[in-house]
């Protein structure tokens, strides 16, 4: 069984179905929202350049959430941004994903018991798919994370709620 769970007839017809094309077709052009907050923006960036060639996934950054169906919340979200999250959120298409990179955007990083002007993570505001740790997460953990969020999107193909496809994923994790 490949990518598209498909099968080869005895003539040589390969036989699937409309959701596993969907979904390949999906998770093979992902398009996350350039979208760089602090510091974990640098090494986001550095996924994107030619070293790592995020391109050779099929992931290639939008300027527009309208055409996104990822964002990737990377760096410090302060409370006065936490507001511009959920708007852009709210502006991309379903079906769509969160990525959150950093520990300032799981859970607030240094300013965790300090900083009255940082959220303690923007799952606070908006739902995250995978958590991405690190201060800051180098690109292949980045990378990491984005295959996960492929992986995701072919469990969804095959009947499987976006919880249930999430609790599987947590159970058997990608090893990039
Ligand atoms: Fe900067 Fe670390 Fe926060 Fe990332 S997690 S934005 S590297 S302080």
């Amino acid at each position: 069984m490949g990518l598209l769970d498909a099968k080869l007839s005895g003539e040589n017809v390969l036989v699937t179905s409309v959701d596993n094309v969907l979904n390949w077709a999906r998770l093979s052009s992902l398009w996350p929202m350039g979208f760089g907050l602090a510091c974990c923006a640098i090494e986001m960036m550095a996924t994107n350049a030619s070293n790592y060639d995020l391109e050779r996934f099929g992931i290639f950054p939008r300027s527009s959430p309208r055409q996104s169906d990822l964002m990737i919340v990377a760096g410090t979200v302060t409370m006065k941004m936490a507001e511009r999250v959920i708007r852009l959120y709210e502006q991309m298409p379903e079906p769509r994903y969160v990525l959150s990179m950093g520990s300032c955007s799981n859970c607030g990083g240094p300013y965790w018991n300090h900083g009255y002007h940082v959220l303690k993570g923007v799952d606070r505001v908006i739902p995250v798919d995978v958590y991405v740790p690190g201060c800051p997460p180098r690109p292949e953990a980045l990378i990491g994370g984005l295959m996960k969020i492929q992986e995701l999107i072919r469990m969804e193909g095959i009947g499987l709620s976006r919880e249930e496809a999430l609790r599987k994923l947590e159970e058997a994790p990608v090893d990039p």
